[in-house]
Parts: structure tokens; sequence; C-alpha cells
């Protein structure tokens, strides 16, 4: 079935470069004279029909932008076959024929139940600030997030030099590490916690002690949201109530959601537009149920279900570079 009419929603949390990946599928579908209707609020506005003409004027002076104009939710009723059905049929009522969704893990496992149980055509764009898709090297919005980290720790580094202070930095990225590995490493920081390794109190603590007292100076811990131990605020009450830590200033700064806004980074921009045009020409060319991704600098197709169930592991170099470099 030739496709004439897609729809393209921004789904899950937001992250930079969704508009960008927003206006490359909106004017690469029209070159191809196809109609695209935005789906504003992901799956939540699908099921309400909330829908929009897009033409290429509607994605003027979007390229720079962070957020995203369609708007994203997350939607609970999508996840029962009622508000999937109802979907579908406010998709037919409309007389769309596939579906463009830039979105997350948890989108990419919504559209592959939705195509399997409707048939609906769908191409994902991998759009998340975490980087913990299988099927792409990087996520849209994960470069702008991790400098936008990176400029927060540098900012704090200046404070917490100033006063000798320990600074545990939180940064998001889910159960995922990618942001708090990277943005340790370029923001120089002394010990990094992930959720892909298992650092144990008893081994932090030795750890940060050794440096505060070796270099008698401030110290920079970046922990994912993810970690294991429960985030930065919960090691901090851990290590305040040990006495070995009393004479130390300790201070905890929670990133929070600074690292989803702001204007994409170059990286971003480029990768979103490669991938929303990518998007498009694979739903053209009678694919579905997969993602777009770029892996070592090339256009790859995943199946969807590959996307969500399969882990994207660290690069555990990297791992040892913090230790090397702290
Ligand atoms: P991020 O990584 O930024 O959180 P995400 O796409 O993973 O983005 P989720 O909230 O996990 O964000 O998923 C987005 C939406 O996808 C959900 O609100 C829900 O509507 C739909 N979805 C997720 N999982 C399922 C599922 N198992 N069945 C049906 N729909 C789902």
């Amino acid at each position: 079935m030739d496709i004439t009419r897609i729809g393209v929603f921004t789904s899950g949390g937001d992250a930079p470069g969704m508009n960008a990946c927003v206006r490359a599928v909106v004017r690469t579908a029209l070159t191809y004279d196809l109609e695209v209707i935005g789906i504003r609020r992901g799956y939540a506005g699908m099921i309400e029909g909330d829908f929009v003409e897009m033409d290429g004027m509607s994605v003027s002076n979007i390229v720079q932008l962070g957020g995203t104009i369609l708007k994203s939710a997350r939607s609970e009723r999508f996840r029962t076959p009622e508000g999937r059905a109802e979907a579908a049929r406010r998709l037919r009522e409309a007389e769309i024929d596939g579906l463009i969704g830039i979105g997350g893990d948890g989108t990419l496992r919504g559209a592959s139940i939705f195509y399997e149980e409707y048939g609906v055509p769908l191409v994902g764009c991998p759009g998340t600030i975490d980087n913990d898709l299988f099927g792409t090297d990087e996520t849209i919005g994960y470069d702008t997030a991790l400098n936008t980290a990176i400029e927060n720790i540098d900012r704090i580094r200046d404070t917490a030099d100033a006063h000798d202070r320990l600074f545990l930095v939180e940064v998001m990225g889910r159960d995922a590490g990618f942001i708090a590995l990277n943005s340790g490493i370029g923001g120089g920081a002394e010990l990094v916690l992930i959720p892909e390794t298992i650092t144990g109190m008893d081994e932090i603590k030795k750890r940060i002690l050794s440096l505060m007292s070796a270099q008698s100076r401030s110290s920079i811990v970046v922990v994912a949201e993810g970690d294991e131990l429960g985030g930065a605020a919960k090691i901090a009450d851990a290590l305040r109530g040990d006495p070995s830590f009393a004479r130390i200033d300790l201070r905890v700064c929670i990133l929070g959601h600074t690292q989803r806004g702001g204007s994409p980074t170059a990286r971003d921009r480029v990768l979103a537009s490669r991938l929303g045009t990518a998007a498009v020409e694979a739903l053209m060319e009678g694919h579905a149920n997969v993602m777009v991704g770029i892996i070592h600098n090339e256009l790859r197709l995943t199946p969807s279900r590959n996307v969500w169930q399969r882990r994207k592991t660290i690069n555990y170099e990297l791992l040892k570079l913090t230790e090397v470099l702290s």
C-alpha cells in the first residue's frame, strides 16, 4: 500500500533536537508530496484526535528550539487495549496511513504493540536525552544534555574549589550511565557512580576520603540518577552519618530538568535532521516497525522490538579512564 498521508508525533520525555527532527520529517515528506499531520501530545493526542495539518511554514524557525512544538506526554490509556483501539480509530478517521514517532524506548515499545495489533506502519526516531536505545550510537537530545551537564559541573567546580567542598552532582539518564560517565570525564569528576557498575558504600567512602585528604581540596562526584545506591541525596545522607565525614563540607546538587531544556547543539540538530529524513524515506520504502539510527556514521534500521529488548552497553574503557584521570 502506498503511503500518502503520515502522522508525526513526539512522545515520552522531551529532548532537545525533537523540533529539528519534526522539521526534517515535515519538509522531507512534503518534498515527496506526502501530506503530514502533526499529532500533538504523543499517544495521548493520538487517542483524543488532537491533530494539526503541517505545511512547510509550520516548521519554520524551530530547528534551534528546545522542547517540542508538538508537545509530549506520557499516556496511561495507550497502555490499554481500549486506548490503542481508540487511537487506531482516530488514525483511520483522519486517513493517516503511516506514522513517525520520536521518543524513547517506551514510545518504541508502545509502537511495536500497536503495529502488531493494527498494522499501521511506524518508523521510530530515537529521541531521549538518556542515550539508552539500542540501534543507534547516539539519541537525539543526548549531546545537548551532556553539554548542559558539563557546563553545570564546571560552575559547581568553581564554588566547590573556593570553599574546599565535596559536591555530589546528580545527573539524569534513568537506569543508564551515559550522561554521568561522559559528563564525569568531560567535567573532570573525581568519581563517577553509574547504574552499570556496583560500587559499595564502603568503597565510595574510602575513595572520597583518600581523595579529600591526599589532595586536601574540593572533589566532585557525579552520580547517575539511576545508581543502585538511590541517587546523590541518599548517598549524601549515608556519608553525613559517618563520623569520618564530620569535617567534610558536603553539598548535593541535582541538575534535574535543566538537562532537558535549551537549544540543541549542532551535533543534535544534524543528527535529528538526518534521522527525520531517513525515517520518512524508510516509511516510503515500505519499512514498518523499525527505528532509524546512526551507527559509525551510517544510517541503519533496527527492528523496534530489538530497540527496547536489547540493552545498549556503556563503554567500559571510559569507566577506567575516570579512575586513571581522577
Ligand atoms: P524517555 O526515555 O525520555 O522516558 P520514553 O519514550 O521511554 O521516553 P515512556 O513514558 O516510557 O517514555 O513511554 C512513552 C509512552 O509510550 C507511554 O506514556 C505509553 O503511552 C507508551 N508505552 C510505553 N510502554 C508501553 C507498553 N508496554 N504498551 C503500550 N504503550 C506503552
